[in-house]
């Protein structure tokens, strides 16, 4: 089979990729590759249609941030690429191809040029219970559970008060940037919603983070650091630290140090593990899992596959001692060198961090420009959203995404809690998932 451009079919079952480029992964780093080749095409495996701005998850789950806006679509963002939905299973190296799982069956997708973006997953730990009773944080569908879930318990504690204490507790695992925002924003949300629970002002809630590690967001610098955990403190979080969660029930949590705690909600944040996937298709890995590239992002041993993201150890220039850490702004910056590289004769990649920031709730967060300097407080708030916002791809996603944080800022987040809709059916009505939004 020849490479034809255009990604057309050359016979049933079988394409070509766009421009001779195959991305596995729409996700931050495979659209931004996409995005950056521009027209000289590519065409994109994935099982969403959608690229999702996660730095916004936490916005989502407190009801600041409409679900959609936060989904990029990726024919919007990647005019020039083709999109094909569903997911990459096996590489055929010697021929160049690539099995596909569609809806519509398997397809195979030849290339000249492979990018792996398959990104990372949940790792969920065998921790008795955990799978079965806690709440990942990674995608849209968790975010929308974690929202209605959250409500949910509000209204069930307003029925059920003998368990009500129960039922406002909230235990958040992994102190890193995801489970401090996440249990910042979710707890701004439940502040807006009590205001309309008069018969839950007396109800104690409790606000748990556990974590291994001797100190929260152990990446960010030590003071910024220091006055996340003091803003946490101060609006009620207990923060158990160099501590693990020791086993998961339905309606309670044990941690290392023997404390056992009542909780309807549990979230787990605390580890990723790169995707499955990623084995069955026999590229080097090192020993966490990730695709090993060399310094242009190139597969080591491989003329022709490329990785990038959180699914690889990226050596970067800029920082000899350790690999790119797993966020979207070292992705993007992998995203916009890779595709360069595919044009032209590879250079090493190189990137010094333009700092990092966290949202500690509505008006509070923290940030650091360059590793220089620090802003806490509303400064470091305002900073941070502005460099999420200014991150969001389309102009129009950043329009949405700004009027929906101007209206929930001042009118209150959106606590419209929709798990317990149903489809009109001509027999049986059926409760929709609870991943509705
Ligand atoms: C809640 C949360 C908050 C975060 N906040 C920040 C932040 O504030 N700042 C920051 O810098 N980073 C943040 N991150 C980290 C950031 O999201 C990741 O580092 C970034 O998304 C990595 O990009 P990626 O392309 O490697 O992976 P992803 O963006 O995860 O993309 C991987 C893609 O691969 C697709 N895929 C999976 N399996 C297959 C298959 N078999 N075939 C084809 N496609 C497949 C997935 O559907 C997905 O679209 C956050 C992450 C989370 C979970």
């Amino acid at each position: 089979m020849t490479l034809q451009s255009g990604g057309q079919l050359s016979q049933t079952g079988r394409r070509v990729a766009r421009g001779g480029t195959l991305i596995l992964g729409g996700g931050f780093g495979g659209a931004h590759v996409a995005r950056c080749l521009g027209k000289k095409g590519a065409t994109i495996v994935s099982p969403e249609s959608s690229m999702l701005y996660t730095p916004l998850l936490p916005e989502v789950a407190a009801g600041a941030i409409e679900p959609r806006h936060v989904a990029v679509p990726l024919r919007m963002m990647c005019p020039h690429a083709d999109l094909l939905l569903g997911r990459a299973e096996a590489l055929d190296e010697n021929a160049r191809i690539v099995t596909v799982e569609t809806d519509a069956g398997e397809l195979h997708v030849a290339y000249e040029r492979l990018v792996i973006a398959l990104g990372a997953v949940v790792s969920w730990l065998p921790i008795p219970g955990l799978d079965q009773h806690a709440v990942g944080f990674k995608n849209l569908g968790d975010a929308l559970y974690l929202r209605n879930h959250v409500l949910c318990q509000l209204d069930t504690a307003s029925v059920d008060p003998d368990n009500a204490e129960r039922h406002l507790s909230f235990v958040f695992v992994g102190a890193g940037y995801a489970g401090v925002e996440a249990l910042a924003e979710v707890r701004d949300l439940v502040e807006d919603a009590l205001r309309y629970h008069p018969n839950l002002s007396d109800v104690q809630q409790r606000w748990v983070l556990v974590d291994r590690a001797a100190k929260i967001l152990p990446e960010a610098p030590d003071g910024l650091g220091d006055y996340a955990a003091r803003q946490l403190v101060r609006r009620g979080v207990e923060l158990r630290l160099s501590t693990t969660l020791a086993s998961v029930e339905e309606h309670a949590v044990t941690l290392s140090d023997g404390a056992r705690m009542d909780a309807e909600t549990v979230v787990w944040t605390a580890r990723i593990k790169p995707n499955g996937v990623l084995a069955p298709l026999g590229l080097p890995v090192d020993k966490r899992g990730r695709v090993i590239v060399d310094s242009s992002l190139r597969v080591e041993g491989r003329t022709n596959v490329w990785a990038l993201g959180d699914c690889a150890a990226v050596p970067n220039q800029a920082t000899p001692d350790r690999t790119d850490p797993p966020t979207c702004q070292h992705a993007l910056r992998q995203a916009r060198h890779l595709a360069k590289n595919l044009r032209r004769a590879p250079k090493p990649y190189r990137y010094r961090s333009m700092g990092q920031g966290a949202t500690l709730g509505r008006d509070k967060g923290i940030a650091n420009l360059l590793g220089i300097v620090n802003f806490k407080g509303t400064a470091g708030s305002i900073l941070t959203r502005w460099y999420y916002l200014s991150q969001i791809p389309i102009f129009s996603r950043r329009l949405r995404v700004l009027t929906d944080g101007t209206v929930s800022f001042v009118f209150g987040r959106d606590m419209a809690e929709l798990c317990t809709l149903e489809r009109s059916s001509p027999t049986v009505p059926v409760t929709v998932d609870r991943f509705a939004s």
